[in-house]
């Protein structure tokens, strides 16, 4: 589960950066003076600039990550989630010809609804699958 919703944690690694890279540039900038190793302009120059860049680049990061987040939210929606384990479970098996594609096999008394309305039929598992049935006894 390491990878599991990765947009969320893309994002979260976006802001981090951005906080770090910022808190760290101007940091390093004020040291840099602070210790007198460098003048004061290019000390600003590399806190401020450092700043602007961490803050660019974390746009750039946020963005990956909120696709993802995105596309993670439509595939809930758009991909049925089929109960198709536990149909196998508690099915008894009947063996016979498929009503739909014809195949000899294990079969399910399916009650099948769509757009030409209502039919109960006996179908293999993969029909049972593909036309989102639901099981009757
Ligand atoms: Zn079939």
């Amino acid at each position: 589960m390491m990878y599991h919703h990765i947009g969320r944690k893309v994002r979260g690694l976006a802001m981090a950066i951005c906080v770090i890279g910022v808190i760290g540039s101007i940091g390093a900038g004020v040291a840099l003076y602070l210790l007198k190793i460098l003048d004061l302009i290019p000390c600003i120059a590399i806190g401020v600039g450092g700043a602007i860049v961490s803050w660019l680049c974390s746009w750039v990061l946020y963005c990956i990550g909120d696709t993802q987040v995105r596309v993670e939210r439509l595939e809930d929606k758009l991909i049925p989630k089929p109960n198709y384990a536990e149909y196998l479970n508690s099915n008894v098996a009947l063996r016979g010809k498929c009503e739909i594609c014809g195949k000899t096999t294990d079969l399910v008394n399916a009650k099948i609804e769509d757009a030409f309305g209502i039919r109960y039929r006996k179908v293999c598992r993969e029909c049972f699958a593909l036309n989102n049935a639901k099981q009757t006894d």
